[in-house]
């Protein structure tokens, strides 16, 4: 890393210790040219992609939205909050792991189909037939066995 006072091209790492409860690494530097000292922290780049909708607008990822629409196909169902949350934070952390600065609406999802199917499979059905749209029951079919194979891959 550059210096900031000098604009030297290498600095080197005298010091580097966790910070935050083990989610920084705060680094201190010296400058091999003009010998000032100074402090960085690396912490993991945690921004959500943006959603790209069918209609091929941007909007910013809405953890509130995925959060209901789970919470509402689980309605009445034997799935604590608890389960709910880690369900909610294993799609984001998946997402974020593709490291796309964009990522279609339609893959999130196939992300949560994946996850409920996993967790209750009333809520896998009433969250599939309402984001799909079903037109008939060969349809749905031909989408369960599609999600069947998709499924396999996603949690592997
Ligand atoms: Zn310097």
């Amino acid at each position: 890393m550059h210096c900031p006072f000098c604009a030297a091209l290498d600095t080197k790492v005298i010091d580097s210790r966790l910070a935050a409860e083990g989610n920084q690494v705060r680094r201190r530097r010296e400058c091999i040219s003009c010998g000032e000292r100074f402090t960085t922290f690396e912490t993991a780049e945690l921004v959500m992609p943006r959603v790209i909708k069918s209609d091929g607008s941007r909007q910013p990822f809405d953890e509130i939205k995925l959060r209901r629409g789970m919470t509402h196909a689980l309605q009445k169902r034997p799935v604590s909050l608890e389960q709910t949350d880690a369900c909610v934070n294993r799609v984001m952390a998946r997402l974020r792991a593709m490291g796309e600065r964009e990522v279609p609406a339609r893959l999130i999802g196939e992300q949560v189909m994946g996850e409920l199917r996993q967790l209750d499979q009333v809520a896998y059905v009433r969250f599939a037939s309402v984001y799909r749209n079903f037109r008939d029951l060969a349809e749905f079919r031909d989408v369960l066995d599609h999600l069947d194979g998709e499924a396999d891959v996603q949690h592997r």
